[in-house]
């Protein structure tokens, strides 16, 4: 036994284990600690399975999600009722969430724990790798080196299950039944249906129309997971009635979707909702990306210089973004962290920071953040994760202190960064982070022209498996750029509530 745990000579730059570490008398051992101490040291597995590249991602699981808020010089403003304009209470969101959910939206602590059953599960797919594009690097021949650290290897194929788990088992712990949410391009819909198909919730999904005709695949996923999926708007809630009064063949937009969940919610004592982006708790969840890369990237003995996410509410983004944001403020590193977002739903760059609802009816708290109006429905591009008319209050708050920055492209430009990307380093990406590997390319393109050799880190956040219509419109070149009409955002805005808190 002990000659299989022989140790390899050791990497250049990083410290073995002692020896003793490993020469456990064998009733000691467990068999997984046998297969991880031999993954660790047995030069054979080393040989096969290319040490370097794989110890990048044998980190540890985080125990513990981060707070960005316990950091910030100025805490974010509350969220306030929706009718009293009153700074929201406890008994407020109670019908909402579940009482661990809530606590956590407004926690000021700087790390909380991670239960150990979402741990397990997070074990599913996590480590998450993070990968050098190598490849693309050379393909746009540049001095930068572009990290991407991936989060399509959930079940469902994104970032969204590193919180739908968290919310589920939180319901679930409260003897919650039935839970009921809005998704747009289907992503956070499979997510909660596969979370709570892990334990016994009910699971209701009001899905934009437009993308329910057009995307079965993610409705099927949904109904696999167990899920009872319907279009929205629907007739079934009092605010979907009301949009198909007006408009019979509306295509739906987050904004009513997530109207018609909370009506659901609010109205039933025996169901509560859940919400895959924006909201402080949701955002907390998605630190386990950061918590992980930081060390990934402390094992490979890079900085970043420049951190790239996409923004549709802000959640992959936050999730990366904010335990750098830590290192940041604690003076460790200074990297330029930049939000990117579609230039037809520009939130963060073209919209007013100012308190206005989540939803279109008005029903959701209303939220300090950057938006171009509850009522704006943006024009359909592919991302349609991005396809959100506000951005998480937490992200609004940081970009307002100046702690990162925001750009906006257009969606040609993402589409043929993705085929570099595909073509390069495998993966095909959801049209959502395509926004964020065309950023990387712009960076890594004015790299080339400075000579500078920064080390670029984007989010990866999703694979794009069921996104290939959007492809095939691009591939056959029908593929348009939408801008966002400014006459449009300007009729929205108006509605905006005036409040002075
Ligand atoms: C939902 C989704 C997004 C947008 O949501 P954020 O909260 O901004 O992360 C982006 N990418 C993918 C793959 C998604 O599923």
């Amino acid at each position: 036994m002990a000659t299989a745990l022989r140790p390899s000579s050791p990497i250049p730059g990083r410290s073995l284990r002692p020896h003793s570490d490993i020469e456990e008398p064998l009733h000691g051992f467990t068999p997984k600690l046998k297969l991880a101490a031999y993954k660790k040291h047995s030069s054979s597995y080393k040989m096969r399975f290319r040490a370097s590249s794989k110890d990048l991602n044998m980190v540890e699981i985080p125990k513990q999600w981060y707070n960005l808020v316990a950091d910030l010089p100025l805490k974010p403003p509350p969220a306030l009722h929706p009718k009293t304009h009153k700074p929201l209470k406890f008994e407020d969101l109670s019908p909402l969430f579940p009482d661990e959910l809530i606590k956590q939206e407004v926690s000021h602590d700087r790390f909380i724990d991670i239960p150990d059953e979402v741990i397990d599960i997070y074990k599913l797919w996590r480590p998450t790798p993070l990968i050098r594009a190598k490849r693309l690097e050379k393909l746009i021949n540049t001095p930068a080196k572009i990290y991407y650290k991936y989060e399509g290897t959930s079940p469902a194929g994104s970032h969204k299950p590193n919180t739908a788990v968290p919310q589920a088992w939180y319901n679930a712990q409260q003897r919650v039944r039935n839970v009921v949410t809005e998704t747009g391009a289907g992503q956070w819909g499979s997510s909660l249906a596969f979370a709570c198909s892990l334990f016994g919730l009910n699971c209701e999904v009001w899905q934009v129309r437009a993308s329910y005709d057009q995307k079965p695949y993610r409705k099927l996923m949904m109904q696999t997971w167990g899920a009872k999926v319907n279009p929205s708007p629907s007739d079934i809630t009092h605010a979907g009635r009301k949009i198909l009064e007006t408009d019979p063949s509306s295509p739906g937009s987050l904004g009513i979707a997530i109207s018609e969940a909370v009506e659901v919610a609010a109205t039933h004592a025996d169901t509560k909702y859940c919400l895959g982006s924006v909201l402080n708790h949701v955002l907390l969840h998605q630190t386990v990306i950061g918590e992980e890369c930081l060390k990934q990237m402390e094992a490979v003995g890079e900085t970043p210089d420049v951190i790239i996410g996409c923004t549709g509410g802000g959640s992959n983004f936050g999730g990366l973004a904010f335990p750098f944001i830590r290192e940041k403020l604690n003076g460790k590193i200074n990297p330029i962290i930049r939000a990117v977002e579609p230039a037809a739903c520009p939130s963060l760059t073209q919209g007013i920071y100012t308190y206005d609802y989540g939803d279109t009816a008005g029903m959701t708290p209303l939220l300090k953040m950057h938006t171009l109006g509850h009522d704006f429905v943006p024009d359909p591009i592919h991302a349609g994760g991005l396809r959100y008319h506000g951005m998480a209050p937490l992200i609004s708050h940081v970009y307002e202190l100046g702690f990162m920055e925001a750009a906006a492209i257009p969606q040609t430009e993402c589409f043929q960064a993705a085929l570099q990307f595909a073509r390069t380093e495998g993966l095909i990406p959801a049209p959502e982070p395509t926004h964020a590997i065309a950023a990387a390319i712009r960076e890594a393109l004015h790299c080339k022209e400075t000579g500078e050799r920064k080390v670029i880190l984007m989010a990866m956040c999703g694979h794009g498996h069921f996104d290939l219509a959007a492809y095939e419109k691009y591939l056959q070149g029908g593929m348009v750029d939408l801008s966002y009409s400014i006459e449009k955002v300007q009729a929205s805005l108006a509605a905006v509530p005036q409040i002075i808190p």
